[in-house]
């Protein structure tokens, strides 16, 4: 350990990863669709940053509106003052979501967000005298944030392992779709029996019980789980039917990734509450926030002055302004150049050049929808090991893309040409041939 590279011995990034330690990958700068490295070696984003950066890296115009804002009013609280900038990017986002989600809570991480779509999920009920409402379901292998709730709604076992049960109260649906255990795409009906299982807990836990159901229509980051058609829907009709709410973690799914600007809108179906982060401000600054509706927001703020209960929220950076004006500006950039259409109309070829990879002996699955993708690969030995080396090797080659377990996942930025795509594509053929 002694001989750890670059002080990685004090900062420890995510989990001290023995094999990073060893040999950390270290970026030294990004511009557009590249990373670069000491040396300037390209490497092309083939993730977007960690799904952040639909924009590309280095946008001009953010970087202006942080630094005017900085020099402006670099602080300002949300408790007691505002500033013009929160309400402006209220009102942006209320203009792309869908209907009737019009009024935003800002914190400043996707967990935050998750954790305070769960407050006012419980806030909301305890207003309508049902404070018995306080659990929550989510999905097995579903991924909503590293705080402890967000560790706990999550479906990721070893994530909960090293905390024991500290917030207690979620159940887990099974993430029945699988690449192993999937059905024939395209049923109707097949999608519906498998959101059936939220009957099953239903049933088990009692509705009156239940706050919430949370899930990230397409779960990007635990290896792109597209929903089979009708699921969604099954989960609305089920929710709206026992009086649960419908929460869409879009952290990763909003602004443009699956060809809207939410993917509530990708697949027509609404749900109470929406979940947002990373690409809210192109990834530049840290920020995100929880979008309800009208009846919601009334339900939650008039029951606190009627109660006497206030509805406690808010972070010392909530709504902060350099990051509204990040938002803004990173909002202005989508509107002006059409990102989301841009990526809706690439998505095709994305998909169909993906699906060319299918052939190669070491893929087990390719699966995606609109600009994300996962392509799984067989497992061998210890799992995850194939997806790692596969990343390291692809590192070595010039792309940059996340790997979990042994799904390799592409989220390209939606400034992406098609030349990129075949350049992406080229790099993964190379790379799953000589996987061994
Ligand atoms: N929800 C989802 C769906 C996510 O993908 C993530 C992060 N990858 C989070 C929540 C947590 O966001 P953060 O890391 O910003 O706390």
């Amino acid at each position: 350990r002694d001989s750890t590279p670059l002080g990685t011995q004090q900062w420890l990034p995510f989990t001290p990863n023995r094999e990073f330690l060893a040999d950390p990958k270290l970026f030294a700068s990004a511009s557009r669709q590249h990373y670069y490295d000491a040396s300037g070696r390209a490497i092309l984003d083939g993730s977007s940053g960690l799904f952040t950066t639909p924009a590309g890296h280095g946008r001009q115009e953010i970087a202006q509106a942080v630094y005017d804002q900085l020099l402006k009013m670099d602080f300002c609280a949300g408790f007691t003052r505002a500033h013009a900038g929160s309400f402006a990017l209220a009102e942006r986002l209320a203009g792309l979501l869908p209907e009737p989600l019009n009024h935003v809570f800002f914190a400043s991480s996707g967990s935050d967000a998750v954790d305070t779509a769960m407050k006012i999920s419980i806030a909301y009920h305890r207003a309508r005298r049902e404070p018995s409402r306080t659990m929550f379901v989510s999905r097995e292998r579903a991924y909503h944030g590293s705080n402890l709730s967000g560790t706990a709604l999550s479906g990721m076992v070893n994530n909960r392992r090293a905390f024991g049960n500290p917030v207690s109260g979620v159940v887990h649906m099974r993430h029945t779709w699988l690449p192993e255990q999937r059905m024939q795409p395209g049923q109707p009906t097949v999608g519906a029996e498998l959101a059936d299982d939220l009957l099953r807990l239903i049933q088990l836990h009692g509705a009156e019980n239940i706050a919430a159901c949370v899930v990230e229509p397409v779960a990007g980051s635990t290896g792109t789980l597209v929903p089979p058609v009708g699921y969604l829907d099954r989960l609305r009709e089920l929710c709206t039917t026992h009086g649960i709410l419908l929460v869409f973690d879009e952290v990763i799914c909003g602004f443009g990734r699956t060809g809207e600007s939410f993917a509530a809108q990708s697949f027509g179906v609404t749900p109470d509450i929406i979940t947002m982060a990373k690409a809210i401000t192109n990834g530049a600054i840290p920020m995100s926030a929880v979008a309800v509706s009208d009846e919601i927001y009334r339900t939650v703020i008039d029951s606190a002055v009627d109660d006497g209960i206030e509805f406690f929220h808010g972070y010392t950076w909530s709504g902060h302004p350099v990051a509204c004006a990040a938002a803004l500006a990173t909002q202005d950039i989508y509107a002006n150049e059409r990102l989301f259409e841009r990526g809706r109309a690439l998505s095709p070829y994305f998909l169909n050049q993906l699906h060319t990879l299918a052939d190669l002996p070491a893929v087990f699955d390719i699966r995606g929808y609109g600009m994300i993708a996962g392509i799984e690969i067989h497992p061998d030995g210890k799992p995850g090991q194939r997806g790692h080396r596969l990343q390291k090797h692809l590192f070595e080659q010039g792309l940059h893309l996340k790997a979990t377990g042994d799904t390799a996942i592409l989220a390209p930025p939606l400034i992406f040409e098609r030349e990129d795509v075949d350049r992406m594509i080229g790099l993964l053929r190379d790379a799953l041939a000589a996987l061994d």
